[in-house]
């Protein structure tokens, strides 16, 4: 990876920490999950509307770190619109990119790229992961209507 690619993605992940897209409690979600992540201390809630199999909103709230946070807020973005499918095919791609040392790709993998950032931080993988893991708990729960 480039110093200047590298640069790139952090101003991607600062950004998401600034200006977290997507945040606050959502109103009539169908599903919704609390994660925790002791070793940080970042705690992390994730709403959804998910239906006929699309995300057709998701939304978090966090009281966590910077990398929590940034990880969330590009996962709602990535998430956004997206069949269970390919928002499978997405969280699968982050934990790659996250503990392996693949090839990362700005034009392919789009923001979350920025992710792969982290691997160079091994004691805060957890914080970058929290909130993909936190989604996947909260697609396993169902309101009750
Ligand atoms: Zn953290």
């Amino acid at each position: 990876m480039s110093d200047d690619l590298h640069d790139l993605y952090q101003d991607i992940i600062l950004d998401h920490n600034k200006r977290p897209r997507h945040y606050g409690a959502l109103a009539d979600y169908t599903h919704t999950a609390e994660g925790y992540n002791p070793i940080c201390g970042d705690k992390i809630t994730v709403y959804l509307v998910v239906r006929d199999g699309r995300i057709e909103a998701v939304q978090f709230e966090a009281a966590c770190c910077a990398i929590c946070k940034s990880s969330a807020s590009i996962m709602t973005e990535a998430l956004l619109g997206k069949s269970l499918q390919e928002a499978a095919a997405m969280q699968q791609r982050v934990t790659e990119l996250l503990s392996t040392d693949i090839e990362v790709d700005l034009s392919v993998d789009g923001e979350v790229a920025a992710l792969a950032g982290v691997r160079k931080f091994p004691a805060r993988i957890k914080c970058a992961t929290l909130p993909w893991h936190t989604y996947q708990t909260a697609l396993k729960w169902e309101c009750e209507t």
